[in-house]
């Protein structure tokens, strides 16, 4: 493996922390230090921020393709060195290592091979005003934006900021979560070795209340883009009001996802069990309520549990595991705390509710697959649990399926196991929620939009949205030959 960066990047150098701070770096599968990196407080943030706003007047003007081929040449350094970087991520967050080789990293580098494509095609529109007058508009980039992410898939969630954000001319000061730093550090060292001016990426590893806070505060940020917990979502809302910076929210979510009782029963087994088990649970789309038909439940819960309890759950780098750890141990017992709030409720545990039970796996973050029987209204079919943790309740008929999937004050992801064409578009129209998978489960793609509704956030990530989002709209009248009455005759 290549050595691990550990330091902050920023003006194109990796650099300790003004004050020479730094964060311990655990590997969850065993919770021992995998390196120390440097803490960024407010000072590091400063240097951050001046060093994009240097970077942006130029990285703006070169021309559109040169900053593709830039984010192109990315995209295919991140497949040459995947293996490297799938293990990295792998030990940094728990990922199981087939997971983050064949999903995040291969996901990653198809972003920025997106909008490296994109960053040239992405174009303005001309307007058809009153004749005399020519009105173009411009798509122009916002500045420094200020990004800030989660620690359940940090590899591929900056390159769903950065990506847009760059290809649009933008500046960027990264902010990862302070748990899982490496890969978006490594990245920065690619680009540093690719050519990207320096100044135009800096990353600042820090907690969200020190650097974060003052990141979301910056007069100098014109934009902070925000995907985490609702909770701070609303502080990131309040700490942008200074300067009036456009705010991006991905926030949480409570996936409804829902098995008619003509759904192909196996298929909807195996697609619930990915929408819940994947990354163990920690996903913001995650199909963490199954709301099934009272017909097919109990033929569902049988092989739904069965399969549930055989996942491989282990070492994140052994090829043959299914599930790893958690991100943390604060996290893991966050998770496994709504177990007695789910039976203090009236829910039973059909499976899981604990670590499991192999000795190789105690000093690690690790949750059994848990399948929970509540109410639609119990704490846990309302809260986002963010773990291997899935409620299930039951339904009679379409009306009802749709109050409870619309129950939550979320609106992210949800899905439908329909063999009924008509009654999935008929619910997928209803669903409160950006996002519907119809038979089948957490399909994202760099084309399609990404975001939710509701205390689930607003503005969208990936596709053309995204470079609406992280550009602003300049409206430019032309006199041709308008021949404009005088206002005032003199
Ligand atoms: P979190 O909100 O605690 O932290 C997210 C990021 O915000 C971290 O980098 C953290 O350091 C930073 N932060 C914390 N306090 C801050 C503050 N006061 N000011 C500025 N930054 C601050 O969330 P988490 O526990 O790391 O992540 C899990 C949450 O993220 C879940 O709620 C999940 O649903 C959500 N999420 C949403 C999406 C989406 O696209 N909608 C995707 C993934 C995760």
């Amino acid at each position: 493996m290549k050595p691990i960066q550990n330091k902050l990047f920023i003006s194109g150098k990796f650099v300790d922390a003004c004050d020479g701070a730094s964060i311990d770096v655990l590997n969850p599968h065993d919770n021992s230090v995998i390196t120390r990196v440097a803490e960024a407080k407010a000072a590091d943030v400063d240097l951050a921020v001046q060093a994009a706003a240097r970077a942006f007047p130029k990285w703006s003007a070169m021309a559109a393709a040169e900053r593709g081929k830039l984010l192109l040449k990315l995209a295919d350094r991140i497949e040459a060195e995947a293996d490297d970087l799938a293990r990295l991520e792998a030990m940094d967050t728990g990922h199981p290592i087939r997971d983050a080789r064949q999903i995040d990293v291969l996901r990653t580098a198809a972003c920025y091979r997106y909008f490296g494509g994109m960053a040239d095609k992405f174009q303005g529109s001309v307007v058809p005003v009153e004749p005399g007058f020519l009105n173009y508009v411009q798509r122009m980039p916002i500045g420094v934006v200020g990004q800030i992410v989660p620690w359940n898939f940090p590899l591929m969630f900056t390159s769903w900021k950065m990506g847009p954000a760059l290809a649009a001319g933008n500046t960027v000061v990264m902010k990862p979560a302070e748990i899982t730093p490496l890969s978006t550090l490594r990245i920065a060292e690619m680009m540093a070795e690719i050519g990207f001016p320096e100044g135009v990426v800096n990353i600042v590893v820090g907690y969200g209340a020190t650097a974060g806070q003052h990141l979301a505060e910056h007069p100098g940020v014109g934009k902070i883009a925000f995907t985490g917990s609702t909770a701070v979502g609303r502080r990131i809302v309040e700490a942008s009001k200074g300067n009036l910076k456009r705010v991006q929210l991905e926030l949480g979510g409570k996936g409804a996802n829902i098995v008619f009782e003509d759904a192909d029963i196996a298929a909807a087994v195996n697609g619930s069990a990915w929408a819940i088990f994947h990354n163990q649970g920690q996903a913001c789309i995650a199909g963490s309520r199954l709301v099934v038909h009272e017909r097919v439940a109990d033929e569902f819960l049988d092989r739904f549990v069965g399969l549930a309890k055989s996942i491989r759950v282990g070492d994140p780098l052994d090829p043959e595991t299914e599930m790893g750890p958690l991100t943390s141990a604060l996290h893991r017992d966050r998770v496994l705390s709504y177990v007695g709030v789910a039976r203090d409720q009236g829910g039973s545990i059909l499976t899981g509710g604990k670590a499991p039970n192999n000795a190789g796996l105690a000093a690690g973050c690790y949750v059994e697959p848990t399948v929970v029987r509540a109410k639609p209204t119990d704490r846990v079919s309302q809260e986002e649990v963010f773990g291997p943790f899935v409620t299930v309740t039951t339904f009679r008929n379409d009306d009802e399926a749709l109050q409870i999937a619309n129950s939550t004050e979320y609106g992210l992801g949800s899905g439908l196991w329909t063999r009924d064409l008509s009654r999935a578009h008929k619910m997928a129209a209803a669903i409160r929620a950006g996002m519907v998978w119809i038979n089948s489960y957490k399909r994202v793609n760099p084309g399609s939009p990404f975001g939710g509704v509701g205390q689930s956030g607003y503005g969208r990530e990936m596709g053309f949205e995204a470079m609406h989002d992280y550009t602003e709209a300049k409206s430019v009248w032309v006199n041709v030959d308008a021949v404009i009455p005088p206002h005032f005759k003199r």
